[in-house]
């Protein structure tokens, strides 16, 4: 099988980086930012972004996460509904700025899922989102404020995003679903 790696771990080392000195110029520091990994991995990602944060500003940055399934059989069937199943924000979200995570953004309904997790949990004076990925297909009005890659896909193609913590190496492919 013909795997078409489109970033290896020095460029995801690299997107990281970049992504968090544009999260720390975009709010002018990171007072009251908190970031929020969605699982799976979203989580990693959203630790990566707190630990290179810390690097450039010494702040460490409160880390959580949402657990978020969509429901449906493949990536090839529109319209699932993503549910949110847990939260781990141990966090008042009240006049914070949210940074929420994801590996891959798609049609959007995850993150409008997150939204609204988000929204029930405080008021929160900000969300801005940071994907490691933007394959397109966006079916609702949602984007990326920071993106490691926009990778344009067909609904036929698949991204497989592989991440040290999980998977033992640092790569991202594009595949056949
Ligand atoms: P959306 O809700 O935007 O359609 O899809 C985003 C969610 O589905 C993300 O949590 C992401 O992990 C997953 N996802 C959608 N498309 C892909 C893909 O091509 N590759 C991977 N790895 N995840 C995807
Ligand atoms: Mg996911």
């Amino acid at each position: 099988v013909k795997k078409n790696v489109i970033m290896d771990a020095e460029a995801m080392r690299r997107a990281i980086v970049r992504i968090s000195h544009e999260i720390i110029e975009r709010n002018k520091g990171v007072d009251n930012v908190v970031i929020v990994g969605i699982r799976t991995r979203g989580v990693p990602i959203a630790e990566r972004l707190a630990a290179a944060i810390k690097d450039i500003e010494n702040v460490e940055l409160p880390v959580g996460m949402l657990d978020i399934t969509l429901y449906r059989d493949d990536l090839s069937t529109l319209a699932y509904n993503p549910i949110v199943h847990g939260t781990e924000i141990a966090l008042d979200l009240n006049g914070k700025t949210v940074i929420l995570v994801d590996d891959v953004l798609y049609t959007g309904r995850t993150i409008r899922a997150a939204l609204d997790a988000v929204m029930d949990m405080g008021r929160p004076k900000a969300i801005q989102l940071a994907v490691l990925i933007d394959r397109g297909h966006r079916e609702l009005p949602i984007r990326a404020d920071f993106a490691g890659k926009n990778v344009p896909t067909s609904h036929k193609e698949a991204i497989n995003v592989y991440l040290a913590e999980e998977d033992g190496i640092d790569e991202v492919a594009i595949g056949d679903i």
